[in-house]
């Protein structure tokens, strides 16, 4: 449940009502705004508990929250939430462009395209260094190597970096390396990870699993942020249905679904969403216009000769082709 308490209220009331919520066994959540402040209780609530807490002085009001999900809700905190990465801000109205190859391949190959996809205007670098795939027999990325490829693209483009973690126990390590951390598709419920990531001083990209409802999507923000990281960034990366021309099924219609419901910034991912380069520009386009806070776009010098993921990387031509589209779409929306 959500305590509103009265705008004039004193910080003894609001000491009250906090004690007294954490010896009914609540985790308490403050947010003190300039107005007025808000209490997030999570627990197990009565009736009789709320009107209860309704007849503390201080308190104006207190409101079920009714969905599963509380911290990350918009009842719970109605501001937008802002997520630093480096020099950028998520979810402050501007578009972020995250761009590099599916995989790092290689040492100079990854400084070429990081200082390619920068000059084209990417705000924010990618790269996989853990790639476990559908087959063990695929290439698995380069690990360790990959981590510090990623660190040096990062000290000479001066952007930020974004890679996938996929084992609780290397979260501390590649936390060292990059500025987001972010949960693979086939991991979006692997609660040890999210748990892990909850003690984790980094912004975590949390995209969507293959076949998660946004409920559960949403749920698996909640475990990062009731562990104690509030820094999580969503990615709509597409889901499984019955289509067989696209990889996934890009659904849009979460983009403003998760605006409603939740707080926190989104991020669209065409190259996986569909798996095929000709795609990725128009839905590039259909993501910033639905609303998304950025998007994140494979790119590789030579996408047929890519390790992995080469039939949804986009040129490096094609890449500024795009970023000059999202643009003027950016413009146009704000006209
Ligand atoms: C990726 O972005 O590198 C990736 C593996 O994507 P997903 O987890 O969405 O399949
Ligand atoms: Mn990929």
């Amino acid at each position: 449940m959500i305590i509103v308490m009265e705008a004039n209220a004193s910080q003894e009331q609001i000491k009250l009502v906090h004690d007294r919520l954490e010896e009914n066994g609540f985790k308490v959540h403050l947010s003190q705004g300039v107005e007025r402040t808000i209490m997030g209780a999570v627990g197990e609530k009565t009736q009789a508990m709320m009107e209860l807490f309704e007849t503390l002085p201080g308190v104006e009001r207190v409101v079920p929250i009714v969905q599963p999900f509380k911290l990350a809700s918009r009842v719970f905190q109605q501001q937008q939430s802002l997520i630093p990465v480096g020099n950028e801000v998520v979810g402050d109205g501007s578009i972020q462009i995250i761009a590099g190859p599916c995989a790092v391949e290689g040492r100079e190959k990854y400084l070429e395209v990081a200082q390619v996809v920068k000059e084209a205007g990417a705000t924010m670098l990618r790269g996989g260094a853990f790639k476990p795939r559908t087959s063990p027999y695929s290439f698995q990325g380069l690990e360790k190597e990959g981590l510090k490829i990623l660190a040096e693209a990062r000290r000479v483009t001066g952007l930020p970096v974004v890679t996938e973690i996929v084992d609780p126990r290397l979260v501390e390590e590649v936390a060292d390396y990059v500025d987001v951390l972010q949960v693979g598709a086939r991991n979006m419920q692997n609660f040890f990870l999210l748990r892990e990531l909850g003690k984790v001083n980094k912004p975590v990209l949390l995209k969507r699993g293959p076949s998660a409802t946004v409920e559960e999507w949403i749920m698996a923000a909640e475990y990062i942020i009731s562990s104690g990281n509030p820094r999580v960034i969503m990615c709509e990366r597409g889901i499984r249905s019955f289509e067989k021309y696209t990889r996934n099924t890009l659904d849009l219609s979460a983009v403003p679904l998760i605006k409603q419901l939740t707080h926190l910034p989104i991020i669209v991912d065409p190259s996986h969403g569909t798996g095929k380069w000709k795609l990725v520009e128009p839905m590039a386009l259909a993501a910033v216009g639905a609303g998304a806070d950025g998007i994140m776009v494979e790119v590789h010098q030579n996408p047929s000769e890519a390790l992995s993921d080469g039939p949804q990387s986009l040129t490096p031509e094609h890449f500024r082709e795009l970023v000059s589209k999202v643009k003027r779409m950016v413009a146009a929306l704000h006209s």
